[in-house]
């Protein structure tokens, strides 16, 4: 198998992020360029990848929309009983907070 560049591509094996990292399949069959230095997916295999992943439904349990509250001088946002379980989040535990864009935080917590 050639790269469009030309170059003979390389089989790797990579792992696969889907909706922002919650869910990652390990050990994908890949093509690598060295020359591009691009990893190229067979059509076939990511979007077989793409249907299963998207079947998975434990992933919208945990989405919830929720009021911002404000506290203090600060906005709080509520996590729900479900999330807050699953990511064992505590009163006082510590998080980080990063601002991606306007409509996109991040919380990691500790
Ligand atoms: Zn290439």
């Amino acid at each position: 198998m050639k790269c469009v560049c030309g170059s003979g591509l390389k089989e790797i094996r990579t792992d696969l992020d889907f909706f922002d990292g919650s869910v990652v399949v390990r050990n994908v069959k890949a093509f690598y360029c060295p020359e591009c230095k691009e990893e190229l997916f067979d059509s076939k295999e990511g979007d077989r990848l793409t249907e299963q992943v998207s079947k998975l439904d434990f992933v919208r349990p945990f989405e919830s929309r929720k009021k911002i509250a404000k506290v203090g001088n600060s906005y709080a946002i509520p996590v729900s009983k479900e999330i807050a379980e699953y990511m064992q989040v505590k009163k006082g535990g510590e998080i980080r907070v990063k601002v991606q864009s306007p409509k996109r935080l991040i919380v990691d917590f500790a």
